[in-house]
């Protein structure tokens, strides 16, 4: 047996405003103009498929990141987090791609990637002080919510006068041209236009968004996550590998994305593909986008608890084509989702880009513990390390705090 399993909860958010707003008069020496926050987020289902213009459910969970920001009369820009020792200070007009090392290239890059937005004011200098309360490389997307809290901190500062999906878009830019991590957009758009007590119907082909009902605690549901807490790099090569396999398979079909593969034709696609890697790669993306819309006209029907089997049945075919045919699952991942399963949740699956970071399991709320004692228990057979679990309320996406 392993120990008592915790289901942590995000800091009080008021509180967590005002400590960042004293961070940054303690590293800065003076008042910040205002503190801005964005949440990190689960996808409900619809994983892997934002590159190839699919369909995803994302929404936000508790756990933010907090900027606290002002406006200087120089043109420095000094970049600080409460969890990094690194400090950025440079020149605003000398911000360019491979400029800036670290994590300060999340919050950098924003900047650069607004500046068709800045009306000839490349210069101006700002200081930013971050505080990220979503857990770091657990696939919850930390990175997007330092991107769009800071993007909220500049349409703000700025007054750049930005639409919510031109921050989405400055976000994406900056973490695939400035960081060059490989992203394909669902985390920002989640991060920025999520809505309380909402998941987020997706659209990647044009990034327009359906707000859908997902009101689990009104019906003694919940959405557990597990952070395995094994490694996980999206940078690395194989996030990039499955790109390219998706990218090949689409290139075979003589289609622009995988998108455009009517599911009612899956095995006569399927058929005109001879690598057998690459068929199983395009089966995952052409079956999950599906799903997404099976998931979704479930949600439409009826309450979640009305669809709870069908919705749950669908997570579990979701995770096992990652694990069987997209191969981007590891033995933690599958461990989690396994245990979940076996414990009674409706479904399970890996959430985000896989090769570690986090699962969620649909269950009851009351069984929302035993779930999770059940999976650590799993894991200390296993001889993995301590899980850490929340529970995903749906939170409103980016704005301002104070
Ligand atoms: P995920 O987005 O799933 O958490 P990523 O690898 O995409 O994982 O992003 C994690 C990276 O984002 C970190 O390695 C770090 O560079 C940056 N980051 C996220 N949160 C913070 C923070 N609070 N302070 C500094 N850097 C952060
Ligand atoms: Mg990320």
């Amino acid at each position: 047996m392993s120990s008592d399993a915790v289901i942590l909860e995000a800091p009080d958010r008021g509180e967590t405003v005002d400590a960042t707003a004293r961070a940054f008069a303690e590293a800065f020496g003076y008042e910040p103009d205002g503190v801005w926050s964005a949440p990190g987020r689960v996808n409900i289902i619809g994983e892997h498929v934002d590159y190839q213009d699919g369909l995803c459910l994302p929404m936000a969970i508790s756990h933010r990141c907090f900027v606290a920001a002002a406006r200087t009369p120089t043109d420095l820009v000094r970049v600080r987090s409460a969890q990094s020792d690194v400090v950025f200070e440079g020149q605003a007009g000398d911000l360019a791609p491979d400029a800036v090392e670290g994590w300060p290239a999340y919050v950098t890059g924003v900047l650069w990637a607004l500046r068709p937005f800045i009306s000839g004011a490349v210069q101006q200098g700002v200081d930013i002080y971050l505080d990220g309360h979503v857990p770091l490389g657990s696939g919850l997307s930390s990175s997007a919510s330092v991107e769009c809290a800071s993007a909220e901190a500049l349409e703000s500062l700025l007054s750049l006068g930005t639409t919510p999906l031109d921050r989405v878009r400055a976000c994406i830019a900056a973490e695939n041209d400035f960081v060059g991590a490989s992203t394909g957009g669902l985390d920002q758009s989640a991060s920025v236009l999520a809505r309380e007590g909402r998941a987020l119907l997706l659209d990647c082909r044009d990034f327009s968004t359906t707000p859908v009902a997902w009101d689990l605690a009104g019906q003694g549901l919940a959405l557990l996550i597990t952070d395995t807490r094994a490694e996980h790099s999206h940078a690395g090569g194989e996030y990039a590998d499955r790109r390219r396999d998706s990218e090949r398979a689409a290139e075979i079909l003589g289609v622009g994305t995988l998108r455009d593969i009517d599911p009612a034709g899956l095995d006569e696609a399927l058929g005109r593909i001879d690598d057998e890697v690459v068929r199983r790669r395009a089966r995952h993306v052409i079956t999950e986008i599906q799903r997404v819309r099976d998931f979704d006209a479930l949600l439409e029907r009826g309450s979640v608890r009305e669809g709870v089997a069908q919705l749950g049945a669908l997570l579990n075919a979701s995770h096992d084509s990652l694990r069987d045919d997209y191969e981007v699952t590891v033995p933690a991942l599958d461990v989690a989702v396994d245990a979940a399963r076996a414990a009674g949740a409706h479904g399970s699956r890996m959430t985000g880009g896989g090769f570690g970071g986090s699962t969620i399991a649909l269950v009851e709320a009351d069984s929302a513990q035993d779930v999770a004692q059940a999976i650590a228990d799993a894991f200390a057979r296993e001889g993995l390390g301590s899980p850490a679990f929340f529970l995903a309320l749906p939170e409103d996406g980016s704005g301002q705090d104070r």
